[in-house]
């Protein structure tokens, strides 16, 4: 069923606690947490805790909370002070643009300049 935790999911794992994670922030329905291989001097994941494979399937089938997910990306902008900077909210989609994990997360990077177009 849409949401529901998938057993093989890496990043289910660090929802349930079972995988450690460096949390920055949590909320009800996101969960906040450095990237383990960081491009960015500020380079956080910004997960739902329900699981959905890719941030368009979120955006589809929970609306609200890909909002959740954009609205914590802000936050930990704000919070990792690289908003006034200017920050990238990157949602790789797909194998062929890099997706490795299949549950929905936006990388916020930040901290250093961001070259576009990006590689
Ligand atoms: O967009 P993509 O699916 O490639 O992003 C997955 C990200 O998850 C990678 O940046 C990787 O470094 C990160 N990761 C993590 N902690 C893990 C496994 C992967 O932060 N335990």
């Amino acid at each position: 069923m849409a949401g529901e935790p998938q057993a093989d999911c890496l990043f289910c794992k660090i929802v349930a606690g079972e995988v450690p994670a460096t949390v920055v922030h949590e909320t009800d329905t996101v969960v906040a947490f450095q990237d383990i291989n960081p491009q960015a001097p500020c380079h956080v994941l910004v997960i739902p805790k329900a699981h959905y494979r890719d941030a368009v399937t979120l955006a589809t089938e929970a609306p609200a909370l890909a909002a959740d997910v954009l609205r914590e990306a802000g936050a930990v902008a704000a919070g990792g002070k690289v908003d006034e900077t200017g920050y990238r909210v990157v949602f790789n989609t797909g194998v062929g643009a890099g997706q490795t994990v299949f549950h929905a997360h936006a990388h916020v990077l930040g901290g250093r300049g961001l070259a576009w177009p990006p590689g």
